[in-house]
């Protein structure tokens, strides 16, 4: 018959592709469900087929096939961003990417990775295959490092494990170069280079298909984790703070966590004295006594330590009880936090600069149990930035909608994770020369239909 996904499916004979049931709808979900909005609104939305390339010939044929036969393409990395952003709105192809995943090389300070290579294959291979002059890793990753691509983190996520001394994935020099297969009849391959890699950052997949990543890799530290109990979270907080500030010691992770989170993370509940606010913290392990004294001078002190070589067989080889510690963190923390209390959902907020601190003390003040402060310290442009990810016990989209109002009103930038559609992401706007990329890359508009309120053809 000659319906556009038969039309497709015959086109790309040789390709693996699947169109089982099972396979079409564990595909096309992502962690949405995180989200009590967006949950009723995704749910049930599937893809007709799923295509399953291995290299960026076969990326090329999908996409020229696509492109004739008019059939909508939703590109699919490791499926675990939280805003419904690979899910397919008007079915039609499900791109999983996940089978271009080599290393295309590697030298030092810099490496180049195929699009659907996972972020903890990639430090695993760097650890493999160390150069002369040392052991190199990526620079930062999110906590959902073991399941998500690089390119799924390059156009769906932000920030992660390793932000704190790194930045974001959209900051100057954070990715260096990207390659990317446009929706055509006859599809290019474009390199884009420097502040050019802006047009694809963060633009889930509506403008390109990502097939190469070029990203500065940081030298690889004996990573050791560390669980600290401090008597408030201003304390903890004040301490997240220091030690974000604290050039001098070597860091990786430092995530903060009011005294009522504690209790709904599995293996860290038993760890933590009651009633604590605590701390999660990575440094490299010779300069754990220096992260010490800073926690001691706020009142904190250290309930659980694990060195590089065991925190790293747990991250790489599943070995020990406790999982790697940056799975409690980021989002992580709300994936707990869900299994025991299925009414918990998140906000994004960023604390305005200057009045961090304060901000954090009101906002645990105003809310009482309908918002647990979870923060997570990053370094950005020459300074420590404070974002948080607090729980929220839902309770209905009106309340939710006014407690995002209060927080703003109180000074806080709220980044709105109930949405999937980009443009109304808060902080994480389109700008103009991803539409304009768009143009160019997707003529058609069959790239990730729906995601965009404004869609430049
Ligand atoms: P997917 O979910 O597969 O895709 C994400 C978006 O990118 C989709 O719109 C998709 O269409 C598009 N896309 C994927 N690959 C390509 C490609 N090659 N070309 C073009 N478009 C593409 N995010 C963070 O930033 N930091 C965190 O610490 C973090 N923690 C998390 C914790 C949990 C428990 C969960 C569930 C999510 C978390 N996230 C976090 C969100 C998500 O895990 C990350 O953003 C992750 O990097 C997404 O990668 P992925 O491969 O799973 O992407």
């Amino acid at each position: 018959t000659a319906s556009p996904i038969n039309g497709l499916r015959e086109a790309l004979s040789g390709i693996a592709m699947a169109e089982d049931p099972a396979t079409l709808r564990l595909k096309s979900r992502d962690f949405f469900w995180f989200s009590p909005i967006l949950k009723p609104l995704l749910e049930g939305r599937e893809a007709a087929l799923v295509a399953m390339p291995r290299t960026r010939d076969e990326v090329i044929r999908i996409a020229a096939a696509a492109a004739r036969h008019r059939v909508p393409v939703t590109v699919r990395g490791g499926g675990t961003g939280n805003y419904g952003q690979a899910v397919p709105l008007e079915g039609g192809l499900l791109l999983d990417l996940s089978g271009l995943d080599r290393v295309v090389w590697a030298r030092p300070g810099v490496g180049r990775f195929e699009a659907g290579a996972r972020l903890l294959e990639i430090d695993r291979a760097l650890r493999d295959q160390p150069e002369a002059s040392g052991r190199w890793e990526l620079r930062f990753h999110p906590s959902t490092r073991k399941q998500a691509t690089i390119g799924g983190f390059i156009a769906g996520g932000a920030a992660g494990c390793g932000s704190c001394t790194w930045g974001q994935i959209s900051d100057p020099g954070a990715v260096l170069a990207v390659q990317v297969v446009t929706l055509e009849e006859t599809p290019r391959v474009l390199e884009l280079r420097g502040s050019d890699v802006l047009k694809v950052l963060h633009a889930y997949g509506v403008n390109g298909i990502i097939t190469e990543i070029e990203v500065p890799l940081a030298p690889w530290q004996p990573w050791a984790e560390r669980i600290l109990a401090f008597p408030t979270l201003g304390d903890a907080a004040r301490f997240g703070w220091a030690l974000a500030a604290a050039e001098g010691i070597a860091k990786k992770e430092i995530g903060i966590f009011d005294r009522r989170i504690p209790p709904m993370l599995k293996r860290v509940a038993p760890l933590m004295p009651g009633g604590q606010a605590m701390a999660i913290v990575m440094v490299s392990e010779p300069q754990a006594a220096a992260l010490a004294d800073c926690a001691a001078d706020h009142g904190g002190s250290v309930v659980y330590e694990r060195d590089p070589e065991e925190a790293e067989g747990a991250a790489f080889d599943g070995k020990g009880t406790m999982p790697p510690l940056y799975e409690y963190t980021w989002n992580h923390t709300t994936l707990h936090a869900l299994k025991v209390e299925s009414a918990i959902t998140y906000l994004q907020v960023r604390f305005p600069e200057g009045g961090e601190l304060a901000l954090v003390e009101a906002m645990e003040k105003r809310f009482g149990d309908e918002l647990l402060l979870h923060l997570e310290f990053q370094r950005r442009f020459g300074r420590v930035f404070v974002s948080s990810l607090p729980l929220l016990r839902f309770r209905s989209p009106e309340r939710l909608g006014e407690i995002v109002a209060e927080v703003e009103t109180m000074g806080g930038a709220v980044s709105n994770p109930h949405t999937y559609v980009l443009d109304n992401a808060g902080w994480k706007r389109t700008d103009a020369p991803q539409a304009r990329f768009k143009a160019l890359a997707d003529p058609h508009g069959l790239m990730n239909p729906g995601k965009l309120l404004e869609q430049t053809r």
